[in-house]
């Protein structure tokens, strides 16, 4: 069984001289990599860690992470990679849910990082391949020896709708998605891929890490999104393929007139719901389609993307990928009617369950392997596949389905909006549809104007009661909006 650090091997014996992760500070080639990688294992071997074991990673992305990433496979141990920039509370949780042998903080670049091991006692070490990291905390005594075989990596869900679940990832689930990755995007060794989605998150991790090893490819890992150096990078630095959740993607064109991208071949959302207007806005500024993908944690992510051949006018997300299964499960007449169900998978790409929840994994996978993703959708005849919304965010107004990813289409696409969040709120024996706005440099919210453009748009029950702008929309590490805080911001906000 191959594991997730021979992905690149064949590309070293190809290609040697080619890089295949770079950052601000280095580069490594693919014949260097192979070797950096040993030595790393060498030294968490060294530091106690065996195989079946987890290695907590605190960091942003950076050649170092992927390496270390790599060399934790090598071991046959599990990584667990935790953005740097969430706090310490969450960091905490992370630390103890896992039951790390070790941990790590990579301080070279983060002072986030540097911070959080400071807070955990770790202390600064020196490892060749790394450079400068803090070190700990060791769990001496015997880490229980986890019963799933094959499993790569613990990943934590984005935390959207309540806390974070630990996601176990295994060899074969990375592999499949990184080959797919490759395939549906037809990349090759020329390609450049701006790396900005973190590899904590499963997207960064399959979509960034895994398909560029697998493709031979050159990964440009980037710590932060700014709007500002990624469209210098995309000027100036050659990147060839693109990959943002819609937030990168609204600010991107908030730049406007500044934006060109000579070399880029394919660009591609995912993570969220992708608006029309951000579609359009990318497609009239770069000349080239603006790609759809679904998926999530559970599914290592990818379970359905918009193919090259035929790109989307709409926002669909496309047909399910290759080698996996998909249906919809009804759940009574009226779904039927409108032809919404919940989403469910079945395929190489789910997950071997929740780490240490056997009762939460068999509440989401059925007996004979279908994954619940929770999110409701439509499947059109030629197999393409519409999100409406997740189940969970139905907003349910005198009876009446309200999702807000339909309301939030229409915010987007109001002039002055960048983007939007709608959530429901309790009132008495119904619910209430509050919107959240963020708004473009220097506007200023004309609500009376919103409010006959959303009527013009949107049927009565639809309205947002009350649309609050907020100068940042709260997002999670991975970018994606966090509507957990929304619902707090909007009980506080009763008025
Ligand atoms: P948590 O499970 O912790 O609440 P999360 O579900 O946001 O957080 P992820 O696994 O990062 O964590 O996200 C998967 C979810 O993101 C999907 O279930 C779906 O609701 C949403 N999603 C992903 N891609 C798309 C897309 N292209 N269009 C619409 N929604 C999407
Ligand atoms: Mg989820």
């Amino acid at each position: 069984m191959l594991r997730i650090d021979q992905a690149f091997q064949p590309w070293a014996r190809s290609h040697p001289l080619r890089v295949a992760l770079r950052d601000a500070g280095t580069n490594v080639t693919y014949a260097e990599l192979g070797g950096l990688v040993s030595q790393v294992a060498l030294q968490l071997e060294a530091a106690g860690v065996r195989a079946g074991d987890r290695v907590l990673l605190v960091a942003e992305n950076s050649v170092a992470l992927a390496v270390a990433i790599l060399a934790v496979s090598q071991l046959r141990a599990w990584s667990a990679t935790v953005n740097a920039r969430l706090s310490t509370r969450e960091i905490t949780n992370f630390v103890q849910h896992s039951g790390a042998r070790v941990a790590l903080y990579f301080s070279e670049g983060s002072p986030e990082a540097a911070r959080h091991g400071i807070e955990h006692g770790a202390t600064p070490q020196q490892w060749d391949g790394l450079g400068n990291l803090l070190v700990g905390p060791l769990h001496t005594e015997a880490v229980p020896e986890p019963a799933v075989p094959d499993v790569a990596v613990l990943v934590y869900t984005s935390g959207t709708t309540g806390a974070s679940k630990a996601v176990m990832l295994t060899h074969a689930n990375l592999l499949f998605i990184g080959a797919n990755s490759r395939q549906v995007r037809a990349l090759v060794p020329t390609d450049v891929i701006y790396g900005v989605l973190p590899l904590s998150h499963v997207y960064g991790l399959s979509a960034l890490l895994m398909a560029s090893l697998v493709s031979g490819a050159e990964l440009r890992l980037v710590a932060r999104f700014d709007p500002v150096a990624m469209a210098q990078a995309l000027q100036h630095d050659g990147v060839t393929v693109l990959h943002g959740v819609p937030a990168m993607y609204a600010k991107l064109l908030t730049l406007g007139a500044v934006l060109e991208a000579p070399q880029l071949r394919v660009a591609q959302c995912g993570g969220a719901p992708l608006s029309a207007s951000v579609k359009a806005g990318f497609e009239q500024c770069f000349g080239i389609p603006l790609h759809n993908g679904y998926g999530m944690t559970e599914a290592s992510p990818s379970i359905c993307q918009t193919r090259m051949e035929s790109p989307r006018t709409d926002c669909s997300v496309g047909p399910a990928i290759d080698g996996i299964e998909i249906r919809l499960d009804m759940m009574g007449q009226e779904e039927v009617a409108a032809g919404v169900g919940e989403l469910q998978v079945r395929g190489p790409n789910v997950m071997a369950g929740y780490y240490r929840a056997p009762e939460l994994t068999a509440e989401v996978i059925t007996s004979d392997g279908w994954l619940r993703t929770g999110d409701l959708a439509r499947i059109a005849a030629d197999g393409a596949v519409t999100i409406v919304g997740r189940s969970k965010e139905l907003i349910i107004r005198s009876g009446f389905n309200v999702y807000p990813a339909e309301v939030e289409q229409v915010l987007n696409a109001y002039p002055d909006i960048v983007q939007s969040a709608v959530i429901g709120r309790s009132v008495a024996d119904n619910e209430e549809v509050i919107a959240f706005v963020e708004l473009l440099p220097g506007c200023v919210l004309d609500q009376a104007a919103l409010h006959v453009y959303l009527k013009a748009n949107l049927s009565p029950y639809k309205m947002p009661a009350k649309v609050i702008v907020l100068a940042g929309l709260p997002s999670a590490a991975s970018g994606k909006i966090l509507k957990r805080e929304l619902h707090r911001l909007a009980e506080n906000a009763h008025d």
